[in-house]
């Protein structure tokens, strides 16, 4: 099938960090897109493009997950906001149905002045895709916080703060 989404899943496209969480019908990914080091995609396996289309399953999962990796965001990287939004309309199509899960700072200012859905279109404009090496490390931590669940006491990864 000709979907980025469901080849990242299905790891025929590169996916740098590699897939951080799995539930029974959920993944999350690092984004590959330029909206920086520390945002993750949040999105169903099955090839789906509308949020009403979800089985009753898979919404049952959907909102712990996003609950839970807005917290390991929030715990690695200690933002002001974590952004949670779903587009998924690419060239006025649909898409595969994606969360995207995204920490702010007001040091981004320096790329927008406005927060929010500005920001991201501003991010999106540069296309620069976030350092692999960091997108890594930061894979590995947050696989640990989803693995433990919050148990334990993070320390801030404050060197990839973006
Ligand atoms: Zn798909």
């Amino acid at each position: 099938m000709d979907c980025y989404a469901c080849q990242l899943i299905q790891g025929q496209k590169d996916l740098p960090g590699g897939r951080v969480h799995r539930t029974q019908h959920w993944v999350v990914e690092h984004c590959t897109g330029p909206l920086g080091v520390g945002t993750l995609i949040v999105k169903p396996i099955r090839h789906c493009l509308h949020l009403w289309e979800l089985t009753s399953q898979e919404t049952a999962e959907m909102g712990p997950l996003l609950h839970e990796a807005s917290q390991v965001v929030s715990k690695l990287l200690q933002p002001s906001q974590v952004y949670i939004c779903l587009w998924s309309h690419a060239g006025w199509q649909p898409q595969h149905l994606h969360f995207v899960v995204q920490p702010s700072w007001e040091n981004l200012k320096n790329i927008s002045d406005k927060p929010g859905p500005y920001l991201q279109a501003a991010m999106l404009q540069t296309s620069e895709t976030p350092n692999r090496a960091t997108v890594e490390q930061f894979c590995e931590h947050a696989r640990g916080v989803f693995q433990r669940n919050g148990s334990l006491t993070f320390s801030p990864l404050r060197s990839i703060r973006n």
